[in-house]
């Protein structure tokens, strides 16, 4: 499938929402839900490129139609053509957006995300640059299915910046229609690389990691977790890459990095080793974090909380909030006085003021002092579209406890 094939259609392809469902789409956020819908003519399937249109039949947006809880995932406001150009010009300003940051020329740092997203204006697209290597991960059908071109397009524009382009859809696409989805090199071929962050050195490999191999959206709270371990006896709990560990290594007495995965222990070790050799000061536990934190009642003075997503989902927010609320009321009435919590969360359906109230809740059943030291978010390569509050992922806070 082509795009101009899918051009093609676009004009019989239309949905019309229901009276009323037409604001959000006027404050430009680009998700229609299913349930806003209320006619759909010309048949789509998942992929296809829709029109979308007000009940009183005035255009409102383009974008690829999926079937699920989101129904469209708008590509232009604009009644533009979209073709191979269409998504040229896309793509073009995102990478112009990093170059203009500076992340094509950075001397200490050659891992970063190329497109992010409705953060880019191109949901259900994203991309992340590993020293040369950029592995795709597709969130739509509509982006599945011109995944070749899409990789073509970002070996053109970025040229000899780019040895291979890897696509990694197949965890993170169901086509509801039962299209295989699998996991290839679009352009060229490459072996896991080693990636320069802030001067560090991880081991990225895309086939076996965790989402596009490594947690690259936490580069400047790294910066900071090294910033404040110095001489501290330090616990990173969920260390996956032991990233933040690496970072903490630098200056810290002693770094304990716990994961419930073998594979992310092995690889926590690999990094450490990569950028220290053999050292003492660190040492990884393969263990429930939550166990492990419920012994260490004055061993850290300082921890990090980086957790996967406790929810994917709005129904699950609750259970989410209370497993939040649970782990940092451990770290808080565990840690020496004078420590330093690093607490994170990366679900999309938590808002920062959710998040911060679990915190907050977990802190007051301790009756400990607690201070908060930093509120930290997500870098400019993975831009908040400020239309989609839903693109601020990750939040953090720096909590000082005495
Ligand atoms: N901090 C990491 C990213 C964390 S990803 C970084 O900077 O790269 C979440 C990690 O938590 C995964 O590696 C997963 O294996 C681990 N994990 C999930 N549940 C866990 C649990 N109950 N106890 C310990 N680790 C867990």
């Amino acid at each position: 499938m082509n795009i101009t094939s899918i051009q093609n259609n676009t004009e019989s392809m239309r949905i019309v929402l229901k009276s009323g469902k037409e604001q959000s789409v006027r404050r430009y956020h680009p998700w229609i839900f299913s349930g806003a819908i209320k006619k759909i003519y010309g048949d789509p399937t998942e992929g296809d490129i829709v029109e979308v249109y007000d009940n009183k039949g005035e255009f409102l947006a383009l974008g690829h139609y999926q079937l699920g809880s989101i129904a469209v995932r708008i590509l232009s406001f604009e009644k533009t053509v979209p073709d191979k150009e269409f998504f040229r010009g896309m793509i073009a300003a995102a990478i112009d957006y990093r170059k203009k940051l500076g992340f094509f020329d950075s001397e200490v740092t050659n891992v970063f995300r190329l497109i992010h997203a409705e953060g880019d204006n191109l949901p259900g697209l994203i991309a992340d640059y590993y020293n040369g290597v950029v592995v795709l991960q597709m969130h739509s059908a509509g982006m599945y299915r011109i995944r070749k071109e899409i990789a073509g397009i970002i070996a053109e524009i970025i040229g000899d910046k780019v040895t291979a382009v890897y696509d990694k859809s197949e965890s993170t696409i169901s086509y509801k229609s039962g299209i295989k989805v699998e996991n290839e090199f679009l352009v060229g071929k490459s072996q896991p690389v080693i990636v320069t962050e802030n001067g560090y050195r991880f081991f990225v490999d895309w086939t076996t990691g965790q989402k596009t191999g490594f947690f690259i959206d936490q580069r400047e709270n790294r910066k900071l977790v090294q910033l404040y371990s110095s001489g501290r006896d330090l616990l990173n709990l969920f260390g996956y890459t032991g990233s933040f560990s690496v970072y903490a290594m630098k200056n810290a007495r002693m770094v304990h990095t716990v994961d419930s995965s073998g594979v992310a222990i092995r690889l926590a070790d690999e990094n450490i080793k990569l950028n220290y050799g053999d050292d003492g000061r660190h040492k990884s536990f393969q263990a429930d974090a939550f166990e492990f934190l419920a012994e260490s009642r004055n061993k850290y003075d300082m921890i990090i909380l980086d957790p996967p997503a406790f929810a994917k989902h709005n129904d699950v927010l609750s259970n989410a909030l209370q497993g939040y609320k649970r782990l940092n009321l451990k770290a808080i009435e565990n840690i020496r006085p004078g420590g330093i919590i690093f607490t994170f969360s990366c679900s999309q359906v938590v808002s920062k003021e959710n998040f911060r109230k679990s915190v907050f809740a977990a802190a007051a059943s301790t009756g400990r002092k607690v201070r908060i030291l930093h509120q930290l978010g997500q870098p400019s390569d993975h831009p908040v579209n400020i239309y989609h509050p839903e693109s601020e992922y990750l939040k953090g806070l720096v909590l000082y406890v005495e």
